[in-house]
């Protein structure tokens, strides 16, 4: 079946007014294929800034993480509600740099998903494994455990795009291979059928994430199961459009 290509543009902590203005001005002026979906995530304070700059049908604004409740005594914490009145409509979940960073745990994201998508937002969930779950071969084990989090609390899969972005790829210029994500995508979406249902695992969206630019993009093309991208650092530059650009 056919899957809508959709690329996600993640600018972690990173950028000032004028910079986030620029990149979707260049999203404004840049010929979108009307069959891809895009979705931006710049940091918080910058949401309204790029909802209200966005002139594109098919970008939609991202945040980069939420809490688990709507609102109240918790500091520094954003809520989805107050991500959809930024008029925001996404959010991440379980990005590696909140799991291995600040120390966030399967079960404390599988709540978040839950809440965000109970509050009418879409979510990103992102999995993945570090290099030393690689080199110990449980690469499947660590996905299947962060979806299974997931899939305990939440029913409904339809909102949901899975991110597989192994944290050995992020930031460090060395892309899985196009093979080694098929590979990888394919049994995601193989344990997801067990899990969520044949039907769902089917139409959910699988990206990859992990040092995707402009160049390699091209190459994840005729993967079955790579239904896209989430980019990190290539979304602040020009090098985005060609990655949304690079099924065509
Ligand atoms: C990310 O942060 O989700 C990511 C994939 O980063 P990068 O593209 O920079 O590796």
């Amino acid at each position: 079946m056919a899957r809508q290509f959709f690329v996600g543009g993640n600018f972690k902590m990173n950028g000032t007014k004028e910079s986030v203005a620029k990149i979707v001005e260049g999203l404004n002026k840049a010929d979108i294929p009307s069959n891809v979906e895009v979705v931006i995530a710049p940091p918080a304070p910058y949401i309204a800034l790029a909802v209200n700059e966005n002139k594109q049908k098919n970008v939609e604004v991202s945040a980069q993480n939420c809490f688990d409740k709507a609102s109240g005594a918790y500091t520094g914490e954003i809520s989805p509600e107050q991500i959809k009145d930024l008029g925001a409509t996404w959010t991440l979940t379980g990005h590696s740099e909140r799991r291995t960073i600040i120390k966030e745990s399967d079960d404390f994201i599988a709540s978040k998903t839950k809440f965000a998508l109970d509050q009418g937002l879409s979510v990103i969930l992102c999995i993945g494994e570090t290099l030393e779950e690689r080199k110990a071969n449980v690469t499947l084990d660590v996905c299947a455990r962060q979806l299974d989090a997931v899939a305990r609390v939440v029913s409904d899969w339809s909102k949901i795009v899975v991110a597989y972005e192994p944290v050995w790829a992020i930031g460090t210029g060395l892309a899985a291979t196009p093979e080694d994500a098929q590979e990888t995508h394919k049994a995601i979406r193989e344990h997801l059928s067990k899990s969520i249902g044949a039907d769902a695992a089917e139409k959910i969206r699988i990206l990859y994430g992990g040092s995707v630019n402009g160049k390699n993009a091209p190459e994840f093309k005729d993967k079955a199961d790579v239904d896209g991208f989430l980019v990190g650092g290539a979304s602040l530059k020009p090098e985005f459009v060609d990655i949304i650009k690079s099924r065509l």
